[in-house]
């Protein structure tokens, strides 16, 4: 995914510039925290990157499609077959069991029924909750919402997964779990891009992309970050 010089204003009265070109680049099997406080952009940048919503100058370039000059119908396809998105609120249907839920992420695949459900069962295997397929959200813990809502992410095998805020409605010992599992599942070959303010569940992730004020103000790998004084020393 290539951003170049992403802009989003809001109109209104008062036009908000939520982001003032944004660029950079995320490359396949990346794990990648966007890092932020509240109001610098965070969520404009996620719905950007996603396609649910078009810059208003810039480029967006999803696995080398230009998102500008395409359908809003082939938006839609690229989003149901090569975007996974995790959010705060889980949004998951109260009616159906985890095992359906985690299946809707392949509903507009083209894949068959029968295939789809055989995936989110082992989609749900793999964040955990093999033993809970047939529990509905009401029946489950916030963090193993949050798990199904994982796993309905990644079902479809999508080139990327965009998370904005997913421990956001857990506690910390949750949330720590939360980021356990992205770090395993990245670890498998999931491209990740997860938005957060937490610096210290940022820290843990091997780049951060840092906003201010719709601003890129920092692009940090854990690889490129010098020695500490002490450890040169001999
Ligand atoms: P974050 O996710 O980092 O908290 P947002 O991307 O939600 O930040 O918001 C960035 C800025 O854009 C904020 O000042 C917010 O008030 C504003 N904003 C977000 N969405 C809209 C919208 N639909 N219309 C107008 N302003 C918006
Ligand atoms: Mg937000």
């Amino acid at each position: 995914m290539e951003l170049e010089e992403v802009s989003k204003i809001y109109p209104g009265v008062s036009p908000v510039v939520a982001l003032d070109k944004a660029s950079f680049t995320i490359r396949r099997g990346e794990l990648v925290a966007i890092v932020g406080p509240s109001g610098s952009g965070k969520s404009t940048l996620l719905q950007v990157m996603g396609s649910l919503d078009r810059p208003t100058s810039g480029k967006v370039k999803i696995v080398g499609d230009d998102v500008a000059k395409m359908s809003d119908r082939a938006l839609a396809g690229l989003r149901a077959t090569r975007i996974g998105f995790i959010f705060q609120q889980f949004f998951l249907a109260q009616h159906a069991t985890a095992l359906q839920n985690v299946a809707d992420g392949m509903l507009y695949s083209g894949v068959r029924h029968a295939e789809r459900m055989e995936a989110a069962a082992t989609a749900l295997a793999r964040v955990g909750l093999g033993h809970r397929i047939d529990h509905r959200p009401a029946q489950l813990s916030g963090g193993e919402r949050q798990r199904v809502a994982i796993a309905r992410a990644l079902v479809g095998n999508p080139a990327i997964v965009l998370a904005d805020e997913p421990t956001g409605n857990l506690d910390s010992v949750n949330g720590a779990a939360i980021f356990k599992l992205l770090k395993e599942l990245n670890a498998e070959g999931a491209t990740l891009v997860v938005i957060t303010h937490d610096r210290d569940l940022a820290a843990q992730l091997p780049r951060r992309i840092e906003v201010l004020d719709g601003r890129i103000v920092a692009d940090v790998s854990s690889a490129d970050e010098p020695l500490s004084t002490e450890r040169q020393l001999p």
